[in-house]
């Protein structure tokens, strides 16, 4: 067993769409970034990498690269899963929190569960995806940007 823990933040803009979890959520505001800004995708890839010590999402798909640019990340989830099934690794279960003051999330969740259970290749029901307010408090609280927190444990593959 191998448990790998992930971290993203992206920041509020105008004009753009504001993707979580494979979902684009109607909002004033989108999320700044060179791929699609997906900040829980970003931090569940980086969940997957560090369980199969195998860097970071940074490392394997540079902002620098025009490749990326505008890319949805969950192309770049279906790749991250696919170099750590390279590794020798399966994925066991994922857990993720997403924190944001606004827009209300919760009637989105289950499709991005979905999104996140296919492009991984598990049931849905190894994948949880959860959402908090910081009660107005910090940069999210401002609203400001939005953070997300991920969790994953791999099984080595026999
Ligand atoms: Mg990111």
């Amino acid at each position: 067993m191998r448990v790998g823990f992930g971290y993203d933040v992206h920041a509020f803009v105008e004009g753009r769409p504001l993707i979580l979890g494979g979902v684009e959520i109607p909002y004033t505001h989108g999320l700044l970034g060179h791929s699609d800004a997906d900040v829980l995708l970003h931090a569940i890839c980086d969940a997957l990498f560090g369980a199969a010590a195998l860097g970071d999402l940074g490392l394997h798909f540079p902002d620098s690269d025009p490749a990326y640019k505008g890319v949805s990340s969950v192309v770049l989830l279906e790749k991250t899963v696919t170099l750590v099934a390279q590794k020798g690794f399966a994925v066991a279960n994922i857990d993720s929190t997403l924190v944001l003051q606004r827009p209300r999330i919760a009637s989105y969740v289950p499709v991005m569960v979905d999104n996140i259970a296919r492009a991984m290749h598990v049931p849905a029901g190894c994948v949880s995806v959860k959402a908090t307010t910081t009660e107005e408090l910090g940069f999210t609280g401002r609203e400001e940007g939005v953070a997300a927190y991920a969790v994953v444990l791999l099984q080595e593959k026999r």
